[in-house]
């Protein structure tokens, strides 16, 4: 089957969001969205930094935490704290406020990912669910682990449908993945650097690196160090985004 190649390399841009917060913004880019992923920040948060009460419409959020703790508050009731390893899930529907602050009194850090809802969607009633770290499944392999944060397995529910693989190789190790032909996707590269696609394109960490069209990709990690990446694919809704602050109409 056709192994997918790299399209486009990307750098993520260091920005401040929220109230005192930095995230390097992923997504969108020179290149735009890529749909059906709207938005993809890594964010570092530090006490008394956060983003305070605000709302959303039109799309789903997945944020991941990588480091710390991270807490959410929405006007559906709830009041929850994911540590690292765990996720919550969003689907802002027809609209949602919530606040996103972190817990303790370290670091926070994390990815956090918009996936727009096909127009069919938009008004569907607002909905949360959070996953503990020993609740998204691990697959290990020859010097690779897999972390399934939306897929095969993990219990996180999107209406789009979505792979999204948190995978570390440790040094020289080759790993490949399917992803289904109609999907689009990105890989972004968290820590360490290596080739990713049948072009063997270099990823080093803070890129986003494009996918073009076709099933496998593969990647291999270079240097002494580990190498980190997410996996993100899914299935484009071909429909116009609008992305208006907080808002994806
Ligand atoms: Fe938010």
């Amino acid at each position: 089957m056709a192994e997918r190649n790299v399209t486009a390399t990307v750098r993520a841009v260091e920005t401040a969001e929220g109230a005192g917060a930095r995230v390097k913004r992923a997504i969108p880019n020179e290149l735009g969205v890529l749909d059906p992923f709207v938005l993809l920040d890594e964010f570092y948060v530090n006490p008394p930094a956060g983003f305070p009460e605000h709302p959303h419409r039109g799309f789903e959020i997945v944020t991941y935490v990588l480091e710390g703790a991270f807490g959410h508050r929405d006007s559906l009731g709830t009041d929850q704290m994911v540590s690292a390893g765990g996720l919550q899930k969003i689907s802002a529907g027809r609209g949602i406020w919530h606040s996103e602050m972190p817990g303790g009194t370290g670091l926070s850090h994390g990815l956090q990912l918009w996936v727009n809802l096909a127009r069919q969607d938009k008004g569907l009633a607002p909905d949360y669910q959070s996953l503990r770290a020993d609740e998204v499944p691990e697959r290990a392999g020859q010097g690779v682990q897999t972390r399934v944060i939306v897929g095969p397995g993990s219990p996180v529910i999107l209406h789009t449908p979505v792979l999204y693989l948190d995978v570390t190789l440790q040094p020289n190790t080759p790993w490949r993945e399917q992803v289904p032909a109609e999907f689009a996707g990105f890989v972004y590269v968290l820590a360490g650097s290596g080739t990713f696609g049948a072009d063997g394109a270099s990823g080093h960490a803070g890129e986003l690196l494009a996918l073009g069209a076709g099933e496998d990709i593969s990647a291999t990690s270079e240097g002494q160090q580990a190498l980190r990446f997410v996996l993100v694919a899914g299935e484009p809704h071909r429909e116009p985004i609008r992305l208006r602050g907080p808002y994806v109409d």
